[in-house]
């Protein structure tokens, strides 16, 4: 497969913008910054950051055994998203495939950007449907999003479906890994060599505590993210997104201790959920979210808000009716969660 081929002609020709501190890459520390019309007086932030984040981007390499030509960092996964929109999808041409009930994103990018959206509903176990996805897809199908742990069913997809993809799929697919240090599967990074379509995606939002310093990372071939360092805003993270992920990266053995416990909370939690009699069923979840179906969603998703408690209510999400999506929170939280639940 071509990748060149799958990118926008105007991407193809674009001049990058060359941002001040892009042309001194690597200089002594000790010369005289004159060069971007910046504050001179330090107070921690007066520069621009550094727009390849190469600290940060170091760390990650070494955290996550990828090298950083195969890495981007955006401002949320989102941003990095949007890129993958502007890099291979031509507005009012292009099309991408998703697959729902998943992560809304997906179509409002795609609605962004004037690309339309093909959707292959996944099978009642909430599994693609690979026949559906390569008969429906065209010349124009230049992007399948596969979430996996997939947002809000909860479970991953399986790992002969998505190589199967990988291989007959005619565009990029991009694997959706927000969730993937909940899950017992493995990242699809090992693979990441073997497949020069597959983008993947993961974020410093859920697992890594850091929703609100937006960092979300895009792992892929170096052609691909070559590309893609010349399209994105030149100082799209920020300093202070970058000072904080790189001091608590630092101290990764939390964020494996809060992932360890979490996760213990999941199974108390789905342990208790079983006994209480509105709730039919309980999906199996790889992630950090349990989606249950109630007896009346919008019913008992107010009740729950009256008594202080907010989850996220799924009725309307294509075979979702009646579901509800809880994320684990702590212990003394899920209690109080339980306790109304009971109640009810
Ligand atoms: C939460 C979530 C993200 C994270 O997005 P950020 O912009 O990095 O916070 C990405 N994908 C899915 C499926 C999610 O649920």
């Amino acid at each position: 497969m071509s990748i060149e081929n799958l990118i926008r002609p105007t991407i193809k020709a674009l001049k990058p913008y060359s941002s001040a501190r892009d042309e001194f890459q690597g200089v002594p520390a000790d010369m005289v910054f004159l060069d971007a019309n910046e504050n001179p007086f330090e107070n921690g932030v007066n520069r621009y950051p550094d727009p390849h984040q190469n600290k940060l981007k170091t760390l990650l390499s070494q955290i996550k055994n990828i090298p950083v030509q195969n890495m981007l960092l955006g401002n949320g996964s989102d941003e990095v998203l949007d890129l993958l929109f502007r890099m291979f999808c031509e507005p009012h041409v292009d099309n991408v495939i998703i697959l729902p009930p998943t992560y809304g994103m997906y179509e409002v990018l795609a609605n962004l950007n004037a690309i339309e959206t093909i959707k292959v509903p996944l099978t009642i176990n909430f599994q693609p449907e690979i026949d559906s996805i390569l008969n429906i897809s065209n010349s124009k199908s230049k992007i399948l999003f596969l979430c996996s742990p997939n947002n809000p069913t909860g479970n991953s997809f399986s790992n002969v479906a998505v190589e199967n993809l990988l291989k007959t799929f005619g565009g990029i697919v991009v694997i959706d890994e927000a969730y993937i240090d909940f899950s017992n599967s493995s990242s699809w990074l090992n693979r990441l060599n073997e497949f020069p379509n597959l983008i993947i995606t993961q974020t410093l939002s859920k697992a890594y505590g850091m929703a609100g310093i937006r960092l979300g990372i895009c792992y892929a071939s170096e052609e691909i993210i070559s590309t893609l360092n010349t399209i994105k805003p030149p100082y799209n993270v920020n300093e202070l997104t970058q000072k904080k992920a790189i001091a608590n990266l630092k101290k990764i053995d939390i964020v494996k201790n809060q992932i360890a416990e979490i996760l213990k909370e999941r199974t108390d939690l789905i342990n208790e959920l079983i006994k209480i009699n509105f709730i039919s069923k309980i999906y199996p979840s790889d992630a950090n979210f349990i989606l249950i179906k109630v007896d009346d969603a919008n019913k008992r998703y107010d009740q729950l808000i009256s008594k202080g408690i907010v989850i996220r209510n799924r009725t309307n999400q294509h075979g979702c009716a009646n579901c509800l999506r809880i994320t684990v929170g702590t212990s003394l939280e899920n209690e109080q969660l339980l306790k109304v639940l009971k109640e009810l």
